[in-house]
């Protein structure tokens, strides 16, 4: 069992998926708004999309159905409309096995950085609420940090920043695909939680140091590892 503790220093903490079950709300949120628009798509697809900013997402869909991107202006809008329609999904349920993995990695020495691509407000408000203490506002990486979303490393080496760090310090903690690319390219340690739909071999593609197929499991890892110690 390798010691991930070992020359660490910081975990980068990806929010959805990771922290919270609302991946579901997300893809039937973005398929209600691009079906408004008249975009084909389905609501599976954008669990492959997760991690990219909401322009981005938008601008691909929109390339792929009317042959051009929006405007920066008419991204808000949309995003925003995406955005209303998950607040009325109702509040995202808290990852089972979340808070013991939060707490094991603080035990662990680790400082703990949220590292999201989401400018979802609803969620980032809740995170004080949900877990308390976790993420001092200085420990957040969230969409109005980061000008290149996931997979561009930017929002991975801005949270290693925020920890003080150097990434080969940093344990990146990702449920996407394209999230776990991000941390790779930042040169961070990366682990996989498998908590949607995606199987395991996206991630093994896209380099994962570590595979987990629950938030519990991962949980349970940590936990043997300090009890180890
Ligand atoms: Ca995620």
């Amino acid at each position: 069992m390798e010691n991930i503790f070992e020359g660490r220093r910081a975990a980068l903490i990806d929010m959805d998926g990771v922290l919270y079950d609302s991946m579901p709300g997300h893809t039937l949120a973005w398929k209600g708004m691009m079906d408004s628009l008249g975009v084909g798509c389905t609501r599976e697809e954008f669990y492959l999309y997760e991690g990219m900013t909401g322009k981005a997402t938008i601008d691909l869909l929109m390339r792929r159905e009317f042959g051009h991107g929006v405007s920066d202006e008419r991204a808000t809008q949309l995003y925003a409309d995406k955005s209303r329609r998950f607040r009325e999904w109702g509040p995202a349920p808290q990852m089972p096995g979340a808070a013991r993995m939060l707490a094991a990695l603080e035990k662990g020495g680790l400082t703990r950085v949220l590292v999201t691509g989401s400018g979802q407000n609803s969620l980032l408000t809740a995170l004080d609420r949900d877990y308390p203490g976790a993420f001092p506002a200085d420990c957040r990486v969230t969409a109005y940090d980061v000008t290149h979303g996931k997979p561009d490393p930017e929002p991975y080496l801005k949270g290693a920043q925020k920890a003080g760090v150097t990434p080969a310090e940093a344990i990146v903690i990702e449920n996407a695909p394209l999230g776990v690319r991000a941390g790779k390219a930042a040169g961070a340690f990366t682990i996989a939680v498998t908590t949607g739909p995606i199987p395991r071999e996206a991630f093994e593609k896209e380099g994962a140091d570590l595979i987990f197929s629950s938030m519990e499991e991962f949980a349970d890892y940590l936990e043997a590892l300090l009890a180890r110690k």
